[in-house]
């Protein structure tokens, strides 16, 4: 939570709640009291949690899907915060993103990032779903004192990724991998549409993972994305190895994202 998501907050609530908050970006008493006033926030909820369920709320009373209203700041609440504060400044939203098809030779180890293709391969959207066991601890992105051992994903791919976690294990020793927070683990399997679109997200299918969103995001480029640095290298050759796509090394765009679906 940052100053300008704190700021937005309390814009919102001087219009909607008729608060007469200094709008400074930061969570004082006054700001407290008035998200008092939010019904759809819990009264037992910490005022941080407060803070990203008013941003939720707003996100979902301006049309865009922030997923539940659950006062965590995931990277589904933070891409609907960019686009709520695109609407604020323009009134409208941002133009959809759409997730682009890929069509080729379908021959090769993993299916091309297409519905058709993927749907062969894996199967329907959410279906055949297995686990995961990681070497090393992983942390939720979005809650750090969550810790997860094994996740959810497609079966086809689990003993890839265990390969990949089991080399990045040997390599940078696990003080290492905290420290480039290679431990921070964003999500796989999550069947929904993309945002405004109408096609599946490859993590529909568990055939995707996303990594350090937060200091990876969507739209960042690798002048912002931490895992554009040299430093990471050895973590995509061994995604790379198994045939796996980072569309940050591919297409400069979702550093976090690493998908085996093949864009060629
Ligand atoms: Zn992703």
């Amino acid at each position: 939570m940052n100053k300008d998501m704190i700021k937005v907050v309390q814009s919102k609530l001087n219009k909607m709640y008729r608060s007469t908050l200094v709008v400074d970006g930061i969570a004082g008493n006054e700001t407290q009291a008035a998200l008092q006033k939010v019904s759809v926030l819990p009264t037992e909820w910490s005022t941080e949690r407060k803070l990203v369920g008013f941003i939720q709320h707003l996100a979902t009373l301006s049309g865009i899907d922030a997923g539940p209203i659950d006062g965590k700041l995931g990277p589904q609440t933070e891409s609907a915060y960019s686009d709520l504060v695109y609407k604020l400044a323009h009134g409208k939203l941002p133009a959809p993103w759409r997730q682009e098809e890929f069509t080729g030779d379908d021959s090769g180890q993993w299916p091309l990032q297409n519905e058709a293709s993927m749907n062969a391969f894996y199967g329907e959207v959410g279906t055949n779903q297995g686990k995961a066991n990681s070497p090393y601890p992983l942390k939720l992105a979005w809650d750090t004192d969550k810790i997860v051992n094994r996740f959810t994903c497609h079966e086809k791919i689990a003993t890839a990724v265990e390969r990949v976690l089991q080399r990045v294990l040997d390599h940078y020793g696990l003080e290492e991998i905290k420290r480039l927070r290679l431990d921070l683990w964003g999500g796989a399997l999550n069947v929904r549409k993309m945002r405004g679109g109408s096609k599946w997200s490859t993590h529909a299918w568990g055939a995707s993972i996303d990594w350090d969103p937060a200091h990876n995001k969507l739209k960042w480029n690798r002048s912002q994305a931490t895992l554009a640095s040299p430093e990471y290298d050895f973590w995509w050759k061994c995604w790379e190895d198994e045939g796996a796509v980072s569309l940050g090394r591919e297409q400069d765009r979702d550093w976090m994202h690493v998908q085996f679906a093949r864009l060629r």
